[in-house]
Order: C-alpha cells, then structure tokens, then sequence
C-alpha cells in the first residue's frame, strides 16, 4: 500500500513511504512554556512535526482564537529546538508569504475545505499542503478540494481524515475509516488520520489511532498538550502529554502488523538539526 502513493517530501521527510509520518502538539499555540514541553515529548516519541494553531477558527467568537505571529514564531523556535518541522493552520491568502517563515505545511482546516480562493493561493504557492476534510463533505467533494489545489501546478498534497457529522452524537465526529483507502485511490496522494477532532474526548483517541494506522494511514495528527485541564482550546480530546509516548508504542506495534514503521523518537533533550 506504501508504494501506491506519491510520496510527498517536506523539508527532511517523506510522507506516504513506509514510515508513518507523526505530526502532535497542542490544538493552539498558548505560550512558550507550553509549546516547548510539547516539543521536547513528541520529539522523544517518534514524531516528525510539531503542530499548534496560531489563528484559531473556532465556533464561537468569544473563545480563545489564538496567539496570531507570536505563536508562529514560538511554534517555529520549538520545532527548531528538537529537529521537528512544523504543521499550522493557514486561514487567508493574505498570510501565505509570511507564513512561509513559521509553517513548513500549510494545513487547510476542515471549516476552509471548500473555500476555492485559499486552495487556488495555496496551488499557486506551492507550499506543501495538508487538506483536511470538511465535516460536511463527501469523499468526492474532499477529492475536488484537493484537485483545485493540483490544478494550480502544486503536486505536494497530503490528505487528512478527520471524522465527518453524522447522526451520532457520543463522538464529536464520526472517524470515516474507509475514506482513507478510497481517496488514496482517487487521488494517488497520501492520506493521514486526526484522531483527536472524530473523538472529541481523549478516552477514544487510542482506539481511532490504531484504527488510522490499520486502515492504510500514511500518518496521525494528534492532540497533545501537557495539562490539558488548563488548554484553552479542544482540552478534552488532548492526549495528556506523559501518556503521548505509550500511545506511540501501541500504534507503532499496529505499524508493524501492516507492515509499516513509526520511528522511535530522539532522545529527550537532544536538539537536531531539520
Ligand atoms: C485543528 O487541527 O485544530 C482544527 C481546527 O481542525 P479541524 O479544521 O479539522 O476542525
Ligand atoms: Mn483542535
């Protein structure tokens, strides 16, 4: 299944051969202290991206909508600090130039899926870009997002699943499993799996990663955060960070059994260079 997809190159990493690719951290950039312990425990359990919103697109207008620049500049120091690469949300053509700086991938929130001016910019910028589904959007329509973004000359675009509204309500999403092998299909292009955004509560965040990873994901984005009581931002589903590493070693034994990786992590505390 490794070999049917395009491998996109980031920076120093492959996404969609054999290595599973781990993107974690917080759901919002909230201060250096935070962004940091993050960065240190995602970098020492095999992840290769740092994530963490800075603009947040939240529901409701009075929470918390992110530290804007700031956070992508500790975002950016953070990721640096431990040889991780980063993976932020981009909301307008408008920040795309300077983002560049801060954001090695350019995430397309699932509420922007259908917004063809972003996708348009983005082609045009040929930053890598990952594209999340839209809740409300069908397997074809998410296949037509990303086909807006080839169709400015950018090949460099991963897909993400991250749970779709349905009639259940004791998730927050429901976790579309078989839409990871069917836009792999349709597009060629690699598909990775958000656990956190289907859950909605970190009880079933361990059981839709290891359904991401058996189900042909070419990588997990994953909510983490070291007191997640305290997150301003999607504090239930966040995997608390000391349990970040077990939950790596489980999705790393289903990796193996579909005969992928997930790479151990750098020892803690050890900076390297991207
Ligand atoms: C996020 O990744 O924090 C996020 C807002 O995700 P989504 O766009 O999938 O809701
Ligand atoms: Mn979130």
């Amino acid at each position: 299944m490794s070999d049917s997809v395009r491998r996109i190159q980031v920076r120093s990493c492959e996404i969609g051969g054999p290595e599973l690719v781990v993107m974690a951290g917080p759901c919002a950039i909230e201060s250096r202290a935070q962004i940091f312990q993050a960065a240190e425990v995602v970098a020492a359990s095999g992840a290769r991206f740092l994530r963490g919103g800075a603009f947040k697109v939240r529901t409701s207008p009075t929470a918390f909508q992110g530290l804007g620049w700031d956070g992508w500049a500790l975002l950016r120091e953070a990721a640096d600090a431990f040889g991780l690469l980063t993976v932020s949300e981009i909301l307008n053509e408008d920040q795309i130039d300077r983002a560049r700086r801060y954001v090695d991938l350019a995430q397309i929130g699932s509420r922007n899926m259908q917004n063809i001016p972003l996708l348009k910019a983005l082609g045009r910028s040929r930053m890598p870009v990952l594209l999340k589904r839209g809740f409300g959007c069908t397997i074809d329509e998410w296949v037509h997002g990303a086909e807006y973004i080839l169709a400015e000359g950018n090949q460099d675009v991963v897909m993400c699943e991250r749970g779709i509204r349905t009639f259940e309500t004791a998730t927050r999403f429901t976790l579309d499993v078989a839409a990871v092998p069917i836009a792999k299909k349709r597009l060629g292009l690699p598909v990775i799996v958000d656990p956190s955004h289907a859950a909605g509560q970190r009880d079933w965040v361990e059981s839709l990663t290891l359904s991401g990873v058996a189900c042909g994901g070419d990588g997990l984005l994953i909510e983490t955060h070291p007191n997640p009581a305290e997150a301003k931002s999607d504090g239930p589903q966040a995997v608390v960070l000391g349990e970040f590493g077990a939950l790596m070693e489980k999705a790393r034994r289903v990796a193996e059994a579909v005969g992928r990786s997930i790479p151990v992590g750098a020892p803690l505390a050890v900076a390297v260079s991207r």
